[in-house]
């Protein structure tokens, strides 16, 4: 696409959006003319608490499905639309509702705590969801006495067995991105660049080793923490292990500071298939509307809540 028509097709969702009362969020991963023209980017967290606040009509939710699905569930008087119904997430479908209900039959009275990456069935079934961001303080809010279900993501659920130094029985469940970092890369990189801070993404499969050898230039922080790291540093140059969409905004709010992927390979085909085009279509011909079934979303929407609340 020529930058003309570019600028042309981003100038039409505007105005699609405008007259239609909608409000675009796209994620940290989307694609940089997706991001361009979206009211709101952010990590997960974040564009749920937007979709939660916001007073417009609709929401086109630029993201794969299961954050669509939390829109749904947080805004149910708003439609949701989503570009592309089809865009999945590898970590999400790591577990199904039924799988969930076996596990807790195996261990009555547990608390169980479901990153938001999850379907609505899921999230149904769950005491507590948590993001990146804010997984440490939803853990700490739990009384130490309870035992704990962490799903799906495994490498989340080590990292945070070491911040916050409780047991947790976790579900190996994985990202296919970010447990595609590999140690190695992040060792190449250590060597290769001794001056940059690395920023790491707690789903990676790097993470929890980043810890074991991790010195004072390695942070594990949710995507937002890294734009809020890197805006803050005095330092320079940063290397990044999480999907590569991140590097757009990092050089949109940090335009002085250097950012280069520690692995190119890191790209979610699931994040990459909302185009803009589609973004176009789907404010232009209302489509496609995100639906939870109303019994399901009012018990997902108690675990969302009460992650709200904490923080
Ligand atoms: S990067 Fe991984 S966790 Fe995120 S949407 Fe893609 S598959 Fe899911």
């Amino acid at each position: 696409m020529t930058t003309a028509t570019l600028s042309r097709m981003q100038e039409e969702v505007r105005a699609l959006a405008r007259e239609r009362d909608a409000v675009i969020l796209a994620h940290n991963y989307q694609v940089p003319e997706v991001q361009d023209v979206a009211d709101l980017v952010g990590d997960s967290l974040g564009l749920s608490r937007e979709a939660a606040a916001t007073e417009a009509t609709a929401i086109v939710f630029c993201g794969v499905h299961f954050m669509a699905e939390t829109a749904t569930i947080l805004s149910p008087d708003k439609t949701v639309l989503i570009p592309d119904p089809d865009a999945g997430c590898s970590l999400a479908a790591s577990i199904t509702g039924e799988q969930l209900r076996e596990w807790k039959a195996q261990h009555p009275g547990a608390i169980v705590v479901s990153y938001v990456n999850t379907t609505a069935e899921v999230k149904a079934e769950t005491d507590y969801c948590c993001t990146s961001g804010n997984a440490k303080a939803v853990i700490e809010a739990i009384p130490e006495d309870r035992e704990i279900l962490f799903l799906p993501d495994m490498f989340l659920g080590i990292w945070l067995e070491r911040v916050t130094g409780r047991k947790l029985t976790i579900w190996m469940g994985e990202c296919h991105v970010h447990a595609g970092i590999r140690p190695a890369d992040i060792e190449r990189w250590q060597a290769e660049a001794p001056d940059a801070e690395l920023l790491v993404h707690p789903e990676c499969g790097c993470a929890s080793q980043c810890m074991a050898f991790g010195n004072e230039r390695t942070h594990i922080l949710s995507t937002e923490g890294m734009i809020n790291f890197a805006k803050a540093s005095s330092k320079n140059r940063f290397l990044v292990a999480t999907e590569t969409g991140i590097l757009h905004r990092l050089h949109k709010e940090a335009p002085e500071k250097r950012f280069e992927a520690v692995s190119e390979r890191a790209i979610c085909k699931y994040m990459k298939m909302i185009t803009l085009e589609k973004l176009r279509d789907s404010l232009r011909d209302w489509k496609h509307v995100v639906t939870v079934e109303p019994e399901i979303a009012a018990r997902a929407r108690g675990a969302i809540d009460r992650m709200i609340e904490i923080g």
